[in-house]
């Protein structure tokens, strides 16, 4: 295939950025290696860097990130950090045998190999049924918690999608926290089932948070990508009562495979990732004390990833990244009126 090529439209493959690649090759050219800050340079800094400057366009503050060769290892955070959140106990012990998972119809088929790896079992992630808008069904949500209360079972996390490849499948993020923090309160449930939104396709969405509606439309220039646009984001709304969301830049940032981030909203899954012989402290971040190996799957880990999104953000910034965004759509928009013709 011609690199580059106006014709290529395949998955989600696209040429990477020269500015990008060059990051990617330079980390790999002084082999900057990230296992802990002491020899990592400053990657283990650009990391949680990438992680608050996308957090922060959704006002997590308090957010901290790990940079991840892909998104099937983002949900694998989000499930042990859920369980770990939900049976401490289980850092140290083993699993109980009643968890659960729940996730919506169209989320993505790692899901269950994910729940398999880290021990639940793939039969124990139970799909929700959708409306034909990709969203997970009210009843179909309402009837999982339901059963699984009645059947003894803990739901550890809830996986949502916030944009999928094939049908850019996004869930209501308020209707679904709300559905939850109402079950909770009504079944006076001990804990909140974890909410991770698998947004690894929909996070550029976020680049385009919190604008008022007439700046959205003058920038898009168009009222049928803008009304998708505004459509997106009300559903992403309710991110607030999530607690992580994941990043693939190598889909649609613009930068080479595989450069991935785990964001939680704040700090816990340091402790919740590790093996439950170390607890993390404001110790750790000074400079040299820091030590990713601890509640990260790799040991030895690149930084390619690291060094490549933060210069695709610094030298894009949140408008270019948005920009970016709805020029995707235009060229979806006017493939889709040729094919028409
Ligand atoms: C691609 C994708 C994944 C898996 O991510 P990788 O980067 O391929 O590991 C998970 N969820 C969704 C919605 C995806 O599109």
């Amino acid at each position: 295939m011609q690199v580059g090529s106006k014709k290529s439209l395949f998955n989600m493959i696209p040429q990477p950025s020269p500015e990008a690649t060059a990051a990617a090759w330079a980390s790999t050219y002084f082999n900057v290696y990230s296992l802990m800050d002491a020899f990592g340079g400053k990657s283990l800094l650009v990391e949680q860097q990438v992680s608050g400057t996308i957090s922060r366009w959704v006002d997590w503050n308090d957010a901290m990130g790990i940079s991840c060769s892909g998104g099937k290892i983002t949900i694998l955070y989000a499930l042990k950090s859920a369980i770990s959140r939900l049976c401490p106990a289980s850092i140290r012990h083993g699993l109980p045998n009643n968890l659960i998972i729940l996730c919506s119809e169209g989320a993505h088929y790692c899901v269950e190999h994910v729940a398999s790896m880290i021990g639940i079992g793939s039969t124990n992630c139970w799909r929700l049924k959708s409306d034909n808008e990709g969203k997970t069904t009210v009843e179909s949500l309402k009837l999982a918690l339901e059963t699984a209360l009645n059947k003894g079972k803990q739901i550890a996390a809830i996986i949502c999608c916030g944009g999928t490849t094939i049908n850019f499948n996004c869930e209501d993020t308020v209707t679904i926290s709300t559905i939850v923090d109402q079950f909770i309160v009504h079944n006076k449930l001990n804990y909140r089932p974890y909410l991770h939104l698998d947004s690894v396709i929909g996070w550029l969405f976020f680049s385009l948070m919190n604008q008022h509606e007439d700046q959205l439309k003058t920038k898009i220039n168009n009222d049928t990508i803008a009304n998708k646009f505004q459509i997106v984001l009300k559903r992403l709304q309710g991110l607030a009562k999530f607690d992580s969301f994941g990043v693939d830049f190598h889909k649609n940032g613009l930068c080479p495979y595989s450069s991935s981030f785990f964001i939680g909203k704040d700090r816990r899954f340091m402790d919740e990732l590790g093996d439950g012989n170390y607890q993390y402290s404001e110790q750790d971040f000074q400079y040299g004390n820091l030590c990713a190996y601890r509640y990260t799957l790799e040991n030895s880990r690149p930084s390619h990833g690291i060094l490549s999104s933060w210069v695709n953000l610094k030298s894009k910034g949140r408008l270019g990244m948005g920009e970016y965004l709805i020029s995707l759509y235009q060229s979806r928009f006017n493939l889709e009126k040729k094919c028409k013709q």
